[in-house]
């Protein structure tokens, strides 16, 4: 309601929008938008299960999102069984303006720098493919947790999560990435509309704060763009200080930038919060390897080296076990194993190699890639984040069950099920209209529950 916004702001956005001051404060009594983007990977457009999608859920497009729809918010998409399998993602739909405005290519090595909860991260996993290596970090534990569960919900292979602070992650990555997301951490003036909270918090000193921290992330994330490479930097608030006239600060302390756009969505204007996108280049060309990356302590990355002895014992029983799960081999993309304890990852090398385990020594990272399973005992256990990466038509059997029926409301319970009477003992997924949901282990004419406690419906 705009009568209890703080007046401070009311002040602030009146000289920003003079007679449009109006308008934009209604905004804030008018309906919420409400949007997904689909996971393309899985939902293709004008497929089958796209135009279930779009029935179901009463979908209509973004106009800056080839992937996002707004949805009617009666339909909940958020309690479906399609939302459990990474067929979407629930998004704010003016946020789904920054990724399209980076726009980054298939095969290129990207970084989301404050990631969390991940609706840029898995946007721009989509946009670069298999091929292409996304780095997600987020600074707080907590926030990266949920970030990580996000990234595998999403089905992304080729996405390495991290949790660092930006100078650490500067330090270790001088100029590595081709395209850079800094959606930064502001006083959130795009949230007053659903968050009460963003409301009592903000203040002038604040949107100050805010900015000198910006400014901060900003310089560190720079640090890690290559020469020519591209940086994308939003918020979801609206002041200037935030926003342009940080940009404005950024210029003048990096001559070797420049501005290529920039775009305000405005709450007043378009079906959403509203969201502030800069987008800037790096001018010149990589000429040589910085120094680091050649000879740093984390020796030279794009020299794989042998794989342990108990590593290589994980890797052979994993691919025993795919053998007989999955119809093909070139299932993963360009990569290497890499065995943490019993847990055995997928760590996405990016197209030219250039990622390599020894990058992550002594940095936190709650998924080092795509977690493939657990090996104990010389057993393989199907990590639950590969059924989900993993499309259909690559496992050799399934079990579905229609996304309405009591058996997958119980088998998201946790419950065990019968099994179907041809189906050979051994791992298979549970799948709701053929979309992979999570493992179960056929034995003895049960289905035995292997979806993670931690996701369970009550
Ligand atoms: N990009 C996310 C998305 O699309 O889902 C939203 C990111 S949110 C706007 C900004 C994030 O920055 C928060 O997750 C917050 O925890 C993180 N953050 C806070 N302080 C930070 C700092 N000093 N450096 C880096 N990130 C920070």
């Amino acid at each position: 309601m705009p009568h209890s916004l703080p007046e401070d702001f009311i002040r602030q956005m009146s000289g920003q929008l003079g007679d449009e001051l109006e308008p934009f404060l209604a905004s804030y009594e008018g309906l919420r938008a409400y949007g997904l983007r689909l996971q393309p990977q899985k939902v293709q457009p004008g497929s089958p299960l796209w135009e279930q999608l779009a029935a179901m859920f009463g979908l209509e497009p973004v106009p800056w999102c080839p992937t996002g729809y707004y949805y009617r918010e009666e339909t909940r998409p958020g309690k479906h069984p399609f939302h459990a399998a990474g067929l979407y993602y629930l998004q704010e739909p003016s946020a789904m303006s920054s990724a399209e405005l980076l726009a980054p290519a298939k095969g290129e090595t990207v970084l989301d720098l404050a990631a969390a909860p991940g609706g840029k991260s898995t946007q721009l996993s989509a946009m670069i493919g298999p091929d292409g290596l996304l780095v997600s970090n987020e600074i707080h534990p907590a926030r990266a947790q949920i970030l990580a569960e996000n990234i595998e919900r999403m089905g992304a292979a080729n996405t390495i999560v991290v949790q660092s602070p930006p100078d650490r992650l500067a330090e270790r990555f001088p100029r590595f990435f081709d395209k850079i997301m800094l959606d930064a951490p502001c006083s959130g003036e795009g949230m007053f509309r659903k968050d009460k909270a963003a409301r009592e918090e903000w203040s002038p000193a604040h949107v100050e704060m805010c900015a000198a921290r910006q400014l901060d992330i900003f310089r560190h994330a720079l640090a890690m763009l290559k020469k020519g490479g591209t940086i994308a930097y939003s918020t979801c608030t609206f002041n200037r200080k935030e926003n342009e006239e940080l940009v404005s600060a950024v210029l003048r302390e990096y001559p070797a930038l420049t501005l290529l756009r920039t775009e305000r969505l405005w709450p007043h204007k378009v079906r959403g919060e509203g969201h502030f996108v800069a987008v800037l280049r790096l001018v010149g060309e990589e000429t040589e390897e910085p120094q680091s990356r050649k000879s740093g302590k984390a020796g030279r990355p794009d020299k794989p080296g042998p794989l342990s002895a108990q590593t290589a014992e994980a890797w052979r029983l994993f691919r025993e076990f795919a053998e007989t799960a999955f119809t093909r081999k070139e299932l993963l993309p360009p990569g290497e194993p890499l065995l943490f304890g019993e847990q055995l990852y997928w760590l996405p090398s990016g197209r030219e190699g250039r990622f390599r385990s020894a990058l992550l020594a002594g940095l936190k990272s709650p998924r080092p890639g795509l977690h493939l399973a657990s090996i104990r005992k010389k057993r393989v256990e199907p990590a639950h984040a590969l059924a989900l990466a993993m499309p259909t038509a690559a496992f050799r059997r399934t079990v579905s069950f229609p996304a309405s029926s009591p058996e997958l409301a119980a088998y998201l319970r946790g419950e065990v099920l019968p099994a179907p009477s041809d189906l050979p003992d051994g791992w298979v997924p549970v799948c709701a209209d053929c979309q992979p949901l999570g493992w179960a282990k056929c034995a003895a004419g049960q289905l035995k529950n292997h979806y993670p406690k931690g996701l369970r419906s009550r």
